[in-house]
């Protein structure tokens, strides 16, 4: 991706020196992610253009120096197929790292395929490789999990467990999910496996309110109804309280303020949605937060822990949750153009980029 608003150029990159503790992998998929649109249009600070998009990636290690052990002290081998945590450099130093323990925020942090430049190396998941700087944190995939389960999955469901983690969900409870792109699909399905009680999912259009019902939804409203129409169904399956927990996964403002009027008094509103600056919106803070004692948390970016647990969620889950369906198109690195303007346009629910042409 050479700068904001270009065509994508097919490049030839040199294979980086592996140095010890280092890898390179050969990539299988990439995902094509709603960040990704927003890095083709300018609309992240700090990127260093040209990149390499791509955060979230799956791969088989063609080559490692060195002993690099995963999370058991497991050594990892040449062949082994794995993911990884696409966030590195985190100091565990700083403030953030060690007194707040909110490593997203560490200012040392640099993300693959986001905030590491093409000048940097092969940082980035649409290549037909991707170096494993010592430290990049892989995770295994089994030997019987399905890599386009895990891909389908993917940024969102790494982002939606994240979240539903923040939302402190109990047994029971009922949720409202607002947006039923990949992040919302995987919320609606992280509430249904965490015991929640009514899943209702928010958001436009029909299809992907039908596929929201296969991820668990028990219940799902379009934008064609208004808000208020909206509401009043929320409340009338709550006993006139209102959802226990709203998950904002839209990135529109305007569903913030929804948000607040979706959850009961005492509540929990988590927003996971508004990854760049999508705007204000006006709420009002006595009625919406104070009077009702909302409890409202942002979420963003991810840890290893969610991504650690992803793989595991999907290896458990994935014949019960359609995550594999999710991926509703494949393309190869000459045809990235044509793959993020698909998801752009919403087109498609998911998008991968498979270098090798696989699918
Ligand atoms: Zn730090
Ligand atoms: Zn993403």
């Amino acid at each position: 991706m050479p700068a904001p608003n270009q065509a994508l150029e097919l490049r030839e990159a040199r294979a980086p020196d592996l140095e010890p503790g280092a890898a390179l992998l050969q990539t299988l998929y990439s995902e094509v992610c709603g960040t990704d649109v927003h890095l083709h249009h300018g609309r992240l600070a700090g990127v260093p253009y040209p990149i390499v998009p791509g955060h979230v990636s799956v791969g088989t290690i063609a080559a490692l120096r060195g002993r690099i052990v995963d999370v058991h002290g497991d050594a990892f081998r040449e062949g082994d197929l794995v993911t990884f945590l696409d966030v590195h450099e985190t100091c565990n130093h700083c403030y953030h790292c060690l007194v707040a323990r909110q490593p997203t925020r560490c200012p040392s942090r640099r993300v693959y395929g986001i905030t590491y430049g093409l000048s940097e190396g092969l940082l980035g998941g649409w290549a037909e490789a991707i170096w494993m700087k010592p430290g990049v944190k892989m995770v295994r995939l089994p030997d019987d999990l399905d890599p386009e389960v895990f891909i389908g999955g993917g940024c969102g469901l790494v982002t939606a467990l994240h979240a539903v983690d923040i939302a402190r969900l109990r047994l029971g409870e009922s949720v409202a999910v607002l947006g039923v792109g990949p992040v919302g699909q995987s919320m609606v399905a992280l509430a249904a496996l965490s015991g929640a009680g009514e899943v209702v999912a928010i958001g436009e259009p029909r299809d992907r309110l039908d596929f929201a019902h296969r991820m668990g939804a028990s219940t799902t409203l379009g934008l064609e109804m208004p808000h208020e129409g909206r509401l009043a169904v929320v409340r009338a399956m709550t006993g006139g309280r209102g959802a226990d927990v709203v998950l904002e996964a839209t990135g529109s403002p305007d569903a913030v303020a929804q948000a607040l009027d979706l959850v009961r008094d005492g509540g929990r509103v988590v927003i996971a949605g508004h990854y760049t600056d999508n705007g204000p919106v006006t709420i009002h803070p006595h009625w919406q937060v104070n009077r009702k004692h909302v409890e409202l948390r942002g979420c963003w970016g991810s840890e290893f822990s969610h991504f650690y647990r992803a793989v595991d969620l999907a290896h458990r889950f994935g014949d019960r949750v359609p995550w594999r369906e999710m991926v509703s198109a494949r393309y190869r690195l000459d045809d990235a153009d044509e793959a993020l303007e698909a998801v752009a346009s919403r087109e498609v629910l998911k998008a991968l980029i498979a270098p090798s042409g696989r699918g």
